[in-house]
């Protein structure tokens, strides 16, 4: 394993053809700056040697079997930093979430694993499947990497890329937060990046971010970087803002991030989640519109059991509509604009 990885530097592959998991884990120096420990398929960590500054980052991709920029995009920075092209100043831990559905170019396998964390993958039927398994494992990484040390500002970017086309290409979920302001230093960044839209959830979930955000008070995002391309037909144009600040971000260069002003991103609030009570569930609109269109009070979203769903405020926008979902989960999130959320 570790003879391969260092001769390909190609991370992605070694998971790719050791999907289930690593016999056992290795790690190696990079020169003497940076120490490398592979804990497991898909999971591998960067540590500075020398000198580790004030962030705790975790980068992660492929929860999504087919969501291929972004795990074509952390390929690209390990890769990067296997070669010593560019170098750790924060702890950074990488994570190709979901091998086996990557293999299989599919969403899933058997269950969509964002549904599955919080200890999500042991309720219900329990530990039945890859995804449930993996989401446990995912859990105890995330667990140990961000335990390792107190004080440090914990970051979790969990990457994907949606199945329909947006009128903002590129936006975040801001997961459920009580208690604590949002990070006007994170919602910049962001837009740095080139996410200039981000939606504020309204409510507990078993996302990974929420799970980050909720556990270990990390400023955790999922973030949507776009539509979904098969492996190799991403054109990676689209995300040079969004590898130039992740790369600043893990070396600890300096981030020259603009001042927050509510006028220079995209802010929605969640206002409410639809979920499948029967399964007739259809929606009026064309199965192909866009993430962000809206609709006025009063239309008709979707029929179930006989009923309508109308829209219930003055506006409402839909995000993620699916409305092939097993009964009980998500058919679609209703946004509208937000209201002065506390940004500091
Ligand atoms: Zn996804």
């Amino acid at each position: 394993m570790l003879d391969t990885l260092l001769k390909t530097k190609d991370f992605l592959a070694l998971t790719l053809a050791n999907p289930q998991s690593f016999p056992e884990p290795f790690g190696f120096d990079i020169g003497e700056h940076t120490r490398v420990d592979v804990w497991d398929t898909g999971v591998i960590l960067f540590q500075p040697l020398q000198q580790v500054a004030n962030k705790d980052v975790v980068l992660s991709c492929g929860v999504h079997g087919n969501e291929t920029a972004p795990i074509e995009l952390c390929n690209g920075l390990i890769r990067d930093l296997l070669e010593d092209k560019i170098r750790v100043g924060e702890r950074t831990l990488f994570l190709i979430g979901n091998p086996a559905a990557i293999n299989n170019g599919t969403r899933i396998v058997d269950e969509n694993m964002n549904r599955l964390f919080s200890g999500e993958h042991s309720r219900g039927p329990g530990l039945v499947n890859p995804e449930r398994i993996r989401a446990r494992k995912l859990e105890t990484y995330v667990d140990r990497f961000f335990r390792a040390r107190e004080g440090a500002q914990r970051i979790h970017y969990d990457l994907h890329t949606a199945i329909r086309g947006s009128k903002h290409e590129k936006f975040a979920i801001y997961p459920y937060r009580p208690g604590r302001a949002y990070s006007a230093e994170q919602i910049m960044f962001l837009k740095a990046a080139g996410v200039d839209t981000v939606l504020f959830h309204h409510e507990p979930t078993t996302t990974f971010s929420y799970f980050s955000s909720e556990n270990y008070g990390a400023d955790a995002f999922t973030i949507e970087l776009g539509k979904v391309y098969p492996m190799g037909q991403n054109d990676m144009t689209r995300f040079i803002a969004t590898r130039e600040m992740l790369s600043r971000l893990i070396c600890d260069r300096d981030l020259e991030l603009e001042s927050y002003s509510p006028d220079k991103v995209n802010l929605y609030q969640v206002c409410r989640v639809i979920n499948k009570q029967a399964e007739d569930f259809e929606f009026t609109f064309a199965s192909d519109v866009e993430n962000f269109t809206s609709f006025p009070k009063g239309f008709v979203l979707a029929r179930e059991g006989g009923k309508d769903i109308r829209v219930e405020l003055d506006s409402e926008a839909v995000v993620f509509p699916n409305a092939k979902v097993p009964v009980g989960q998500r058919t679609v999130i209703m946004l509208t604009a937000a209201q002065a959320p506390d940004v500091r």
